[in-house]
């Protein structure tokens, strides 16, 4: 197969997601590329590792880093997450500012703006969750996002990163403010993480999802084993791929929870994060999950280290 030569304007370059937490960063890139590649929740915070998804189309290749919303740090593993997103602004060459249209601005906003405007970057805006704002309150979101980016000349998008609305405009003015140059990665490359970090991630937003409040903040999984079982073989998984995985948790109580009365909660999570697994991969999934403790990872460097929570990745 022969590759088709680039145009000679074709562009390339890294663009960075900034914006609050539950803004739409996560759902904003899925939707760009087209696949599930970074995960999503209603509950804030759910990005920990940056993410690079890739989205190459026939004038320009983008290079989007999905980062952990900026926030003020409470405790290592936040400081951890903002020193990531912060470093992030540092190596792109656009930012794209996501606020959330449907919410009057606040201070939180105001500091990310102030942020950005102490940067040379090209900055555009992308005013997100457009679709949940009545016909009668938008010309006065629009107004307020006005007065909080007056001293700014950023262009402003609108776009619902959940129904697609926008998001085209959206892609084609991203293009456009890239410098001109190469692929930097195989045009069929969706995502820079190993298949392992997206298989552990998915397992993370079925606990995500499932347990709210309880739970989130202190759980990470390392996935322990992928294999590809022969057809023939003997057992649940024949055929299927297995994945084994750990999910870690920082208390007992937070463990029973994971399980649930009688495993129900487990198998809850287990059978999501298999559904979505089979899509990944393309093919049967077998996962098999384990619960363990291990008292206040969060607050241990090794640990976090151990987890790929690096902070300057
Ligand atoms: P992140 O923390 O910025 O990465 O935010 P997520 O992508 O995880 O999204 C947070 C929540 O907002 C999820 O429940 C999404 O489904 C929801 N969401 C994101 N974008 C939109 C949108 O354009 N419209 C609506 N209605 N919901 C959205
Ligand atoms: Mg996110």
């Amino acid at each position: 197969m022969h590759a088709t030569p680039l145009p000679e304007d074709y562009r390339s370059g890294f663009i960075a997601l900034i914006g609050r937490p539950n803004v739409g960063k996560s759902t904003l890139v899925n939707q760009l590329v087209g696949e599930k590649v970074a995960i999503t929740s209603p509950v804030a915070q759910t990005t920990r590792n940056r993410l690079r998804a890739i989205l190459t189309t026939d004038v320009a290749q983008m290079v989007l880093v999905d980062t952990p919303g900026i926030h003020k740090p409470h405790h290592l593993l936040g400081e951890r997450l903002v020193k990531s997103a912060r470093s992030a602004i540092g190596e792109v060459d656009l930012v794209v500012l996501l606020l959330e249209g449907c919410e009057r601005p606040g201070r939180g906003d105001a500091f990310i703006v102030n942020l950005l405007q102490q940067q040379s970057l090209p900055v555009l805006v992308a005013l997100n969750k457009w679709d949940k704002l009545a016909e009668e309150h938008r010309s006065e979101a629009e107004e307020a996002y006005a007065a909080l980016l007056q001293e700014t000349n950023w262009p402003v998008h609108r776009c619902s990163a959940l129904s697609g609305d926008g998001c085209a405009e959206l892609t084609a003015a991203m293009a456009a403010q890239l410098p001109l140059g190469p692929q930097l990665y195989p045009p069929e490359m969706v995502s820079d993480q190993p298949e392992r970090v997206l298989l552990g991630e998915l397992i993370r937003e079925q606990v995500l999802l499932h347990t709210r409040e309880e739970v989130p903040h202190s759980v990470a999984v390392t996935i322990d084993r992928v294999e590809e079982l022969p057809a023939k073989g003997k057992g649940k998984g024949a055929g299927r791929t297995a994945v084994l995985a750990t999910v870690l948790v920082e208390r007992k109580s937070q463990k029973g929870i994971l399980i649930g009365k009688g495993g129900a909660m487990l198998k809850t999570i287990g059978q999501g994060a298999r559904l979505q697994m089979q899509v990944l991969i393309d093919g049967p999934v077998y996962l098999e999950l384990f619960v363990k403790v291990v008292p206040d990872w969060r607050s241990k460097p090794a640990r976090l280290a151990e987890l790929g929570y690096t902070g300057d990745q």
